[in-house]
């Protein structure tokens, strides 16, 4: 990898600009360079035919783009998901995953940290502890080297989730400037709407998010419908109880109109007895709420947890349950397992 110590980032918009600026380039200049990177994907400056060469030069002399390279790039069997393992220039591993539904709706989950801080029990990711946050132009990489893997094969990349390594409220300055840039029409040009950030109860990030992407859509990380439970999986409850969680829910939904997204991994014997299924309907009725319930995915060292997914039928239980409280839900489809790409499992072997 080039020696990027003294060299800025290709993705910070005003250094580029400022650098232009500083040798005399004119102001369209950065529109040609803007077009080349992220409505063509290109990666090399010397490639970029629009802009003359001394320029070419001078961004290769001072910017830099490489923050990630890429370590596995694997397709499942079925061509459905891709998960994309990237090394930092730390060295550190993260990942993302191509997710090509039935439907024909590309999704890409993207990491905001290397690792991540928040302990949740059921989660691979955690047992990494928080490596780094990652910097605004790694999560913009991992977008591009997508888009213009989806690109080549005639797709195109509409949606995006948070969903990857890492607690995008507690890197929320980051992961803030990739939503610009990711939303940005000279740049990717994706609909805010099709962006889903999802936390796992970050109070004072979620209103910071409420007030600055109200456009932007959220998933919570829910889990339980009670702290009890959830506390005893997600030590982020002791910090922020549903009681504080609900309110900064209550306030996103009265000022955006938008539909949260609630995600409640099922394990087995842990958060699925049929009673919680009553106290979630009761916890959601009358909200802008869309359940997504989520197959516990078993990874290695799992079983010294002894968690075990929870069958299907349970899972159709809660659904139905649901119904009862005019609660709308939905059964993730695990379309992955093959290449090992649920959460945190691919970076967890590597790391
Ligand atoms: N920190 C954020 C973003 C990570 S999202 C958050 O908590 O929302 C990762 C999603 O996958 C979360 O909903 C998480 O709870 C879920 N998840 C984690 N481990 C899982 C596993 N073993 N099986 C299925 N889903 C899991």
């Amino acid at each position: 990898m080039a020696d990027t110590t003294h060299k800025f980032s290709i993705h910070e918009t005003q250094n580029v600009k400022d650098l232009l600026k500083e040798h005399g380039f004119p102001v369209f200049r950065y529109a040609q360079i803007e077009n080349a990177i992220y409505k063509n994907f290109i990666t090399d400056f010397h490639a970029i035919e629009t802009i003359p060469k001394p320029l070419r030069e001078l961004l290769s002399e001072h910017c830099f783009y490489d923050s990630l390279e890429v370590d596995t790039n694997k397709t499942s069997a079925n061509g459905q998901t891709t998960k994309l393992l990237f090394k930092t220039k730390g060295w550190e591993h993260i990942e993302a995953v191509i997710m090509r539904h039935l439907t024909g709706r590309v999704t890409l989950c993207i990491s905001c940290q290397a690792g991540c801080p928040m302990a949740c029990s059921f989660c691979a990711t955690w047992k990494l502890g928080l490596l780094r946050n990652l910097d605004y132009h790694e999560i913009v990489e991992q977008v591009l080297f997508a888009a213009k893997l989806l690109n080549d094969e005639g797709n195109k990349l509409r949606n995006i989730v948070y969903m990857g390594m890492g607690e995008p409220m507690i890197n929320y300055d980051n992961v803030a400037d990739s939503i610009r840039s990711i939303t940005d029409q000279k740049k990717l040009d994706l609909a805010n709407r099709r962006i889903t950030v999802s936390t796992c109860g970050i109070v004072p990030g979620i209103k910071r998010f409420t007030d600055d992407f109200p456009q932007t859509s959220l998933a919570i990380s829910l889990h339980a419908p009670n702290d009890e439970i959830r506390k005893s999986i997600m030590p982020v409850d002791h910090t922020y109880p549903l009681k504080d969680l609900m309110a900064s829910l209550d306030d996103y939904v009265a000022k955006t109109n938008k539909r949260i997204f609630y995600e409640y991994i099922m394990i087995n014997g842990v958060n699925d007895h049929i009673a919680l299924a009553h106290e979630l309907g009761k916890l959601l009725q009358g909200k802008l709420a869309h359940v997504n319930f989520i197959p516990y995915n078993p990874w290695e060292g799992t079983n010294s947890d002894g968690y075990t997914t929870t069958p299907r039928f349970i899972i159709e239980k809660f659904q139905s349950i649901l119904q009862h409280y005019w609660v709308i839900s939905t059964i993730r489809a695990t379309m992955w397992d093959d290449i090992d790409a649920a959460c945190g499992q691919l970076a967890n072997k590597k790391q």
